[in-house]
């Protein structure tokens, strides 16, 4: 019952591509090579007829496919191995630049939703830097490149709040992850921890700001000296270890830092969404996100719902 009310409310929310009437009938459907039927509709006022695109508009794959090779890769497969697989259990093939393609389609796709959310985490957030390396180029001759993978963690829930990778640790790139964090958590953060580089006190004192009435800052900051013998407690490392697991055979990790970064985000879409954590025995989102969380409670391809309700947002 539920559910045909949920339909009934989304296709209502149709407008016409054309004129922008919600005065929208389907009619007959458009028959696709390798994702089958698709329904059309019409507009009554204008008489233009469209498809919805529902994230797979004009892929000549289907969703099941594409979201299977994304979450492939994700779990440490090559594209290569992705394209070797696929031509064994599907009929029709693809190349792994296709694959490479989807990869980073998608995971932007997701991302500019995913970063849109407001976020249930705990009071303390750690933020620091992890060095990678990527090749500028697949042909080896134009050398390896230093950069950074600049990432947040609520301890609490495990969720990765925000990330950049970046080619320097600079006030500019530290303070776009820590204004993402201040935005996606609201008032929520009172502590952040974060390692002796020496942007990040400005950096923090530029989001958050300082407090006249109480005389302080509104959050506060907390620097592990590792020089001392301290560190971060685990989560953040953990979360480190995993990303180095995983780049460490990536071969997406060439060419330009846009698509570097964009492997990345769909990385924090599998951190977040996909993966169990073993610590919280969940994940993440489960904890960050309740009200999504209840959404897609029954969705086992999570990579599809993600795709599909972005698509369902941006309307
Ligand atoms: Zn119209």
């Amino acid at each position: 019952m539920k559910c045909k009310r949920n339909k009934q409310e989304k296709y209502k929310k149709l407008s016409c591509p054309n004129c922008s009437s919600e005065n929208i009938i389907k009619r007959g459907v458009r028959k696709t090579e390798n994702r089958g039927e698709i329904q059309r509709f019409s507009c009554k006022d204008c008489s233009y007829r469209f498809v919805v695109d529902d994230g797979f508009y004009r892929m000549r794959n289907t969703p099941q496919k594409i979201s299977q090779s994304i979450d492939l890769f994700y779990r440490g497969v090559s594209t290569r191995k992705v394209q070797e697989h696929l031509a064994i259990f599907h009929p029709h093939n693809a190349s792994n630049v296709s694959v490479y393609k989807w990869i980073i389609k998608y995971s932007k796709m997701i991302s500019k939703f995913t970063d849109r959310l407001k976020l249930d985490v705990g009071m303390e957030v750690q933020v620091d830097e992890m060095e990678c390396h990527r090749r500028k180029s697949h042909k080896s001759r134009k050398g390896v490149e230093k950069n950074w993978f600049i990432d947040s963690i609520c301890p609490e829930t495990r969720f990765l709040i925000s990330s950049e990778y970046c080619r320097t640790r600079s006030l500019r790139d530290i303070k776009a992850v820590v204004s993402r964090i201040k935005q996606k958590s609201e008032d929520k953060t009172k502590i952040v921890t974060t390692d002796g580089l020496n942007v990040y006190p400005r950096a923090i004192k530029q989001v958050w700001g300082y407090n006249n009435k109480l005389g302080r800052h509104n959050v506060m900051h907390n620097k592990v000296n590792a020089s001392k013998g301290e560190g971060f407690n685990h989560p953040i490392e953990r979360l480190h270890n995993s990303v180095r697991a995983r780049t460490k055979v990536m071969r997406g990790f060439h060419g330009s830092i846009h698509s570097a970064n964009a492997i990345m985000k769909g990385f924090e879409i599998y951190y977040n969404f996909i993966t169990k954590h073993q610590a919280i025995k969940k994940c993440p989102y489960e904890l960050a996100l309740p009200e999504l969380a209840k959404i897609m409670k029954e969705d086992k391809n999570r990579w599809l719902s993600l795709i599909k309700i972005t698509k369902e947002a941006s309307l």
